[in-house]
């Protein structure tokens, strides 16, 4: 099984405030060549440090009204082909992002308020058969035993 993980959890500062979101397994992972990092926002031409964006309706807007629809799609979509080539059918995402979530997102509002929903590139991947799941899901250890990984 190959896996691909949001970037940001691997230690990569792609965050749109320029930070990483390092877990320390899941660096492991990357170190030890068992992961694919990947961004879909930075793929999709967006730059670090960015504005935050939230899913609204069909749409991807940045808090200062800046419709990022067409980047989060393009971006996901490359994310996929490079998800695809590497062979990859699971994927360990960052929770509540617009772009990577699984499960919950923010609701638009820049309130903090979560929504039932999937991130842009979550979804893709799901209709594209992947098992997706976020850093924080139980599931993930049963994986961790798989490549004998500490659970930090
Ligand atoms: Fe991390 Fe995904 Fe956001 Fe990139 S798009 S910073 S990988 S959560």
């Amino acid at each position: 099984m190959r896996i691909v993980v949001s970037a940001c959890l691997a230690g990569f500062s792609c965050r749109y405030d320029g930070k990483a979101n390092t877990v320390p397994f899941i660096r492991s992972l990357y170190e030890r060549n068992l992961v694919l990092p990947l961004c879909p926002e930075c793929l999709g031409g967006l730059p670090v440090p960015r504005t935050p964006c939230e899913i609204r309706a069909d749409r991807v807007i940045s808090k200062n009204g800046t419709d990022c629809t067409q980047n989060f799609m393009s971006g996901a979509f490359l994310a996929l082909q490079y998800a695809r080539f590497y062979g990859a059918n699971f994927a360990i995402l960052k929770e509540k992002s617009p772009s990577c979530g699984v499960g919950q997102v923010y609701d638009g509002t820049f309130s903090k308020t979560l929504i039932k929903g999937d991130g842009i590139f979550a979804r893709m991947l799901r209709e594209n058969n992947f098992f997706v799941c976020t850093e924080k899901d139980s599931v993930l250890e049963k994986f961790l035993t798989w490549f004998s990984c500490d659970y930090e």
